[in-house]
């Protein structure tokens, strides 16, 4: 595999994060502040060039501080192992930094309050490759209401990044049924990431754009991803 780290400036992106992390250790801007044990920031290397974004941290992340530690994280950890890549080879965050009680779906106002910070995250980070798990990841990257069955396994172009939508492991661990798509989804991220090389370049070859179904692939709204940090 020819992508999992950029080469550039080793310090930037991480002091940046850093900063970042630091300035949203007490964040009160929502109610989930007051259920939360602590802030669940990411984990993972602030220089790769791919990177993963989950739902809202649940109970073990809590707990723990990091995302993907509890059932799901396991299961994505052994999907990562599928393709080649260890937890340290990316670097993984939610869109929502605290758990909501009983790991309830974040409501639309949490969302809005928290996808700054996860799109200065990226920015930081500045990946290749961001996979959505699940829903609320791929429509808020996306900018769209689009359900993830529709667009899971496929490659979509955004102005800072390509996003590749995957099932969300829970929903797998959920339904068991939807264990053998997730795999899937992670064999077509396999091609992706042998198709791209360390700078991203030359683009992912169009077979990767050009489903049979792509009338139906939604434009993403190119949301611009405005992330003066401070
Ligand atoms: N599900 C998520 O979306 N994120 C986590 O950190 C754990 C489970």
């Amino acid at each position: 595999m020819a992508l999992t780290t950029r080469t550039r400036d080793s310090k930037m992106p991480s002091m940046l994060l850093e900063k970042l992390s630091i300035s949203l250790q007490n964040c009160q801007r929502c109610r989930l502040a007051s259920g939360r044990t602590q802030v669940v920031f990411g984990t993972g290397n602030p220089h790769a060039s791919i990177m993963f974004v989950g739902e809202a941290p649940g109970f073990y992340e809590d707990k723990e501080g990091i995302p993907f530690v509890g059932a799901a994280g396991k299961l994505l950890t052994n999907l990562l192992g599928s393709v080649g890549l260890s937890r340290s080879d990316i670097y993984i965050a939610n869109v929502i930094k605290c758990r909501p009680p009983n790991n309830r779906d974040p409501l639309p106002d949490e969302v809005e309050t928290c996808q700054p910070f996860l799109l200065q995250q990226i920015h930081c980070i500045n990946p290749c490759l961001v996979c959505s798990l699940g829903n609320f990841a791929t429509q808020t990257l996306l900018g769209k209401k689009i359900g993830i069955t529709k667009v899971r396994g496929r490659t979509f172009r955004l102005p800072e990044f390509v996003l590749f939508p995957l099932l969300h492991p829970a929903a797998a661990l959920h339904q068991g049924n939807l264990r053998a798509s997730l795999e899937e989804d992670f064999k077509k991220l396999k091609h992706v990431l042998d198709t791209m090389d360390e700078e991203c370049s030359p683009p992912l070859p169009s077979d990767s754009f050009s489903t049979p179904d792509q009338q139906s692939v939604p434009e993403p709204s190119p949301q611009p991803i405005q992330m003066n940090l401070f």
